[in-house]
């Protein structure tokens, strides 16, 4: 299977009808034009004829006379007014000497072979004449219709050449991307579908969907003209590396497609898996070395799919799984993954149900000291208990809600609720997070900012949480964004530390007043070497750059102790209290001895 694609036939040939319609028009016209000059030749040679004819009347009529004994050569008018009508002649005259110009004449002998004189008459050569005067109009008409026909042909020839032209200009945009110069999208779909078609039995058709990881970053800091050079580049290392037997393209935007086909499934894994390496080594562009990474998700066909459609599917539930759980990973396709595609739709169906019955709830966990004695803030974590399925975790039916566009909606929930019960907190932060689709929303900030007049919460006391990704899609818009939720006065917090991009300069370029450490730093505290070291790296950066230090997830005490010894000044997790209805926090601060105006 070649990578290059291969070309239409000429468009020509599928447009010879046109041409030669034109062709034949051409030719009678011309036909035409010779039929005329032909005619008119004929009518010349009747007029001749019929001229011969009257010419050998005379001739027998002169004879008769001769015959008679009359003198020729002594003729009554009255007797040439007769020959004149019997041999049908015009202006018959008798003379004795022949008469100049362009009149006919026959001489007439006497007995002894003499000339005695000359007749003359006026050639009669109406239908030439007729013809005659119609020639030079004819002659133009048919010059006429000659050009117009040659522009016409000259015209539908040029027409088939733009046509094929465009055709094919047309027939590479469908077929291949035209930046890369790799199959488009369209002809990935033809060359999959060739794969599957010529599978022999026990062959494996391999599907992998390649993400390139971070070009939005190379696109924000060197800029699209880099960006764009490095697509190329990366493609051509695709073309370089790709197995033989095996066709690359473009799918869609930073999305690459991969077919092979191969012995077995393992020959084909073992084959991504070498094609993401090369593929993740750095490319040296404008004498700077960019690295980006790829991750890869793949189905093979017939194991885990029988039609292409299906596979594609695969392919891209394994991709994005892939996107969340192994990035820079190989993941291929699991049974599980397919069960996820289904619920999708069920649970966009329930959550639409469940926000316009109002059967959403908000749980609050609350955010302590780092001694633990002291309940500081809360965060209000989304709830959805289904009648029938019974607690589905936000981790669940967020990614559902955001690709349904119900993110809005759920968040203005969230947001409206929040502010509504932390008016029985008022000592309390009350922290709530941010997806970033609502960060993408321009009406956030008037959203919020009425919120807060209505529930007369101060700006102070809200925390807006947001995670990386918020950051790495559109870091300008994110930007001006959250600048404008920090002039409200709100904080601002980056959640699950550690487990995005983790970029320092993220750090450096938001203005962030919370940094929340992610579990996953937490959990090994106390199990795993340098598990310690990191969190102290961590907390030591941040507060290096005037952060306040938040750990999420704490459940053992000497995770607290290990994190406090590292200078983490506030904590959250099952030790100190589980996420719970309003009224548990309720009980909770009742409990505990209330905590130092927070204003
Ligand atoms: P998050 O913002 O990092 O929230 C903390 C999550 O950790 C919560 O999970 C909480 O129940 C859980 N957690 C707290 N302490 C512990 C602990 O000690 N051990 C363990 N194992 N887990 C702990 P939850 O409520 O399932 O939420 C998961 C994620 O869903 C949240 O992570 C947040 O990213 C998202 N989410 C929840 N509510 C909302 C919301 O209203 N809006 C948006 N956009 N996302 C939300
Ligand atoms: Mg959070
Ligand atoms: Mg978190």
């Amino acid at each position: 299977m070649s990578l290059v694609a291969t070309y239409p036939p000429a468009p020509a040939r599928r447009l010879a009808t046109p041409r030669l319609i034109a062709t034949l028009a051409l030719f009678a016209l011309c036909a035409a034009f010779f039929c005329a000059i032909a005619g008119m030749v004929l009518v010349r040679q009747a007029d001749d004829r019929q001229e011969l004819e009257r010419r050998a009347a005379l001739l027998g009529a002169i004879a008769d006379i001769r015959i008679s004994g009359t003198d020729v050569s002594a003729l009554d008018p009255q007797i040439v007014r007769g020959l004149e009508r019997t041999a049908g002649l015009k202006d018959l005259r008798f003379e004795s000497e022949p008469v100049a110009g362009d009149r006919e004449i026959q001489s007439v002998l006497d007995r002894q072979g003499r000339i005695v004189g000359w007749f003359s008459w006026e050639p009669d050569r109406s239908m030439s004449q007729a013809l005659g005067k119609l020639r030079p109009l004819l002659l133009i008409t048919g010059l006429c219709l000659i050009g117009f026909a040659g522009v016409a042909l000259w015209q539908v020839r040029r027409a088939l050449r733009d046509l094929g032209t465009s055709e094919r200009l047309a027939w590479t945009l469908a077929h291949e991307d035209m930046l890369t110069g790799l199959p488009s999208h369209r002809k990935m779909i033809e060359l999959i579908d060739a794969q599957l078609a010529a599978r022999t039995h026990g062959e494996v058709v391999t599907l992998g969907f390649v993400d390139l990881d971070g070009l939005n970053d190379v696109n924000d800091a060197l800029g699209h003209h880099t960006g764009d050079q490095l697509l190329v580049a990366w493609a051509q290392r695709l073309k370089d590396v790709l197995p033989a037997g095996a066709a690359g393209g473009r799918f869609d935007g930073d999305e690459f497609a991969v077919v092979m086909t191969s012995p077995d499934a393992q020959a084909a894994e073992a084959g991504m898996t070498a094609l993401a390496q090369a593929l993740a080594r750095p490319f040296w562009i404008n004498d700077q070395a960019v690295q980006v990474g790829c991750t890869v998700g793949l189905a093979h066909a017939p194991i885990d799919a029988q039609s292409r459609d299906e596979l594609t599917r695969r392919a891209d539930l394994a991709l994005r799984a892939a996107k969340r759980k192994n990035r820079g990973g190989v993941l291929r396709f699991k049974a599980a993954m397919g069960v996820e595609f289904g619920d999708r739709r069920f649970i966009e169906r329930e959550l639409k149900r469940a926000l316009a019955d109002n059967t959403l709830d908000v749980h609050y966990q609350p955010i302590v000291t780092a001694d633990g004695a002291t309940i500081i803030g809360a965060e209000a974590l989304l709830r959805w208990n289904h009648p029938v399925r019974g607690a589905i975790p936000p981790a669940t039916f967020v990614p559902v809600a955001e690709q349904a566009g119900l993110m809005g909606k759920l968040g203005a929930f969230v947001m409206r609720r929040a502010l509504t019960d932390a008016k029985r907190w008022p000592n309390l932060s009350i922290a709530v997070n941010l997806s970033p689709l609502q960060v993408r929303d321009p009406a956030l900030v008037d959203f919020v900012t009425d919120l807060l007049a209505e529930t007369g919460i101060a700006a102070s006391r809200l925390v807006l949480e947001v995670t990386e990704g918020v950051l790495i899609d559109n870091p300008d818009e994110a930007k001006s964004r959250l600048d404008a939720l920090h002039a409200l006065g709100a904080k601002l917090a980056l959640d699950d530390f550690g487990t995005g991009y983790s970029s320092l300069t993220y750090l450096q370029r938001f203005r962030f007043d919370i940094l929340k450490i992610d579990r996953g730093f937490v959990a090994p505290l106390g199990r795993e070497p340098n598990s310690q070291a990191m969190v102290q790296a961590i907390v030591t950066l941040g507060r290096a750059l005037g952060l306040t230090m938040l750990a999420e997830g704490i459940e053992t005490e000497e995770q607290r102790v290990l994190l406090r010894l590292a200078g983490c000044e506030e904590m959250q997790g099952y030790l100190f209290a589980r996420p719970g209805p309003r009224e548990a926090l309720d009980r909770l601060l009742a409990d505990t001895r209330p905590a130092a105006q927070a204003g």
